[in-house]
């Protein structure tokens, strides 16, 4: 029989006896919770003395053997292991004679409080925590912690809060290039703790399309020349809904810092006062031309590549094909660019790819040159969004 509870360790004493790796890796737990622990051992393990170096305040050291119930003065919480049956009897008889609880690292059923298996996940409106006890088989409860741990990373498991918030959060989200799988376990998180979730054309929309339906979808979708919402509504819209009190994630294309405006839309939230984590993402600059087989750097080949906006006239490039250069929403001005890069001294023969709709089902690369890549392009037809690699890492791609 056992109740789980919750225990509030915060500047409450802690007595730990024995000093082996069992204590190492409790007194790091306690100590992440706020305790002051009193370790009491004639001598410690590498990790408690990294700890006791660490928090010289929180942690004291008693050298020595445990040698009764003055050395469990003050304390709220025992735990033993000692390394020797005998100490450990000691330990819990004397802690039964002050109840006081106390914890038997080494037979969990020898005492009436145990540690469960727990996990943990971060949520910007709190810690959420579950914890396991799986009668007398902690490798059980271990074992079913981590399926727990793997479906709160998933984001299949709600995270959202049920009681209303004074003020409520942004998160800032790369979304990765499209495909639902290149979006990040804390992405995952996030969504799973959202209540409104304003979402880019170029984000994942399989991973919106399986929002539960309580969640309110806002679309700012841009396309080229056409932005059914400008940034400055954009911007709006994050601080609204922030300041109604909703868990806001903004999920993104790409990642949020990238030619993403991610900077201004954290700055308008944090000049209104409201939290925002920013979530980085897999960004379709170096991901698009993976997805064609095309490495950014290769050895022997390039070893360092600039992502420019190929929306503007490019300004002055290294010029050497074993450089790389990665233009984004370089598509309408493709001919324009490639003139000014041969202008600027690159040669007509350097091998461009251009990479449409990258990791989505329809997927196209189209491979020229310098010279002949803007022709290639108005012929079948290409169209935003696309990445285009300049350079002779692009004689890596794979076939098409
Ligand atoms: N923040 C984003 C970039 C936004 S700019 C990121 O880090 O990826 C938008 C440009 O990204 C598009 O015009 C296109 O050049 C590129 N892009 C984004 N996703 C793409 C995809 N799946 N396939 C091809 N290009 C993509």
């Amino acid at each position: 029989m056992s109740l789980p509870l919750a225990l509030d360790l915060t500047d409450r004493l802690v007595v730990m006896v024995g000093g082996g790796p069992v204590t190492g890796r409790r007194l790091h737990a306690f100590v992440a919770e706020g305790a002051r622990v009193r370790v009491v051992a004639p001598w410690v393990c590498e990790d408690v003395a990294e700890v006791l170096a660490r928090d010289p305040v929180l942690v004291e050291w008693v050298r020595r053997d445990y040698t009764g119930p003055d050395d469990l003065d003050g304390a709220w919480l025992v735990h033993t292991a000692a390394g020797d049956g005998a100490v450990d009897t000691a330990v819990r008889e004397d802690s039964a004679a002050l109840r006081l609880w106390c914890i038997d690292a080494t037979d969990a059923s020898a005492t009436a409080a145990r540690v469960l298996a727990r996990t943990e996940v971060e949520t910007p409106d709190g810690v959420v925590t579950v914890a396991v006890h799986a009668g007398g088989d902690p490798r059980l409860a271990a074992g079913v912690r981590d399926g727990i741990d793997l479906a709160l990373r998933s984001g299949v498991i709600d995270l959202r809060r049920r009681r209303p918030r004074t003020t409520g959060w942004v998160a800032l989200v790369g979304g990765g290039p499209g495909s639902d799988g290149l979006l990040t376990t804390r992405g995952h998180e996030l969504l799973a703790s959202a209540d409104v979730v304003v979402v880019d054309r170029l984000a994942p929309r399989g991973v919106v399309s399986r929002l539960p339906e309580s969640v309110r979808v806002i679309d700012v979708g841009k396309t080229p020349h056409h932005h059914p919402v400008p940034q400055d509504r954009i911007n709006a819209i994050l601080v609204e809904e922030a300041q109604r009190g909703h868990g806001v994630v903004r999920l993104k294309g790409g990642d949020p810092y990238v030619l993403g405006r991610g900077g201004e839309e954290r700055l308008e939230c944090e000049a209104h006062g409201i939290p925002v984590e920013v979530v980085p993402g897999v960004t379709s600059a170096v991901a698009v031309p993976a997805a064609a087989g095309i490495p950014v750097t290769h050895r022997g080949v390039a070893k360092s590549f600039t992502m420019v906006t190929g929306h503007e006239q490019v300004p002055s490039l290294p010029t050497g094909s074993d450089h790389t250069l990665v233009l984004l929403m370089g598509v309408s001005l493709l001919r324009e660019t490639a003139l000014a890069l041969v202008s600027q001294g690159r040669s007509v023969d350097c091998p461009v790819a251009i990479i449409e709709r990258g990791f989505l089902p329809d997927q196209r690369v189209t491979i020229g040159t310098l010279e002949d890549i803007a022709d290639l392009a108005d012929s079948c037809g290409v169209q935003s969004p696309a990445v285009i690699v300049v350079g002779d890492v692009v004689r890596l791609a794979h076939p098409v």
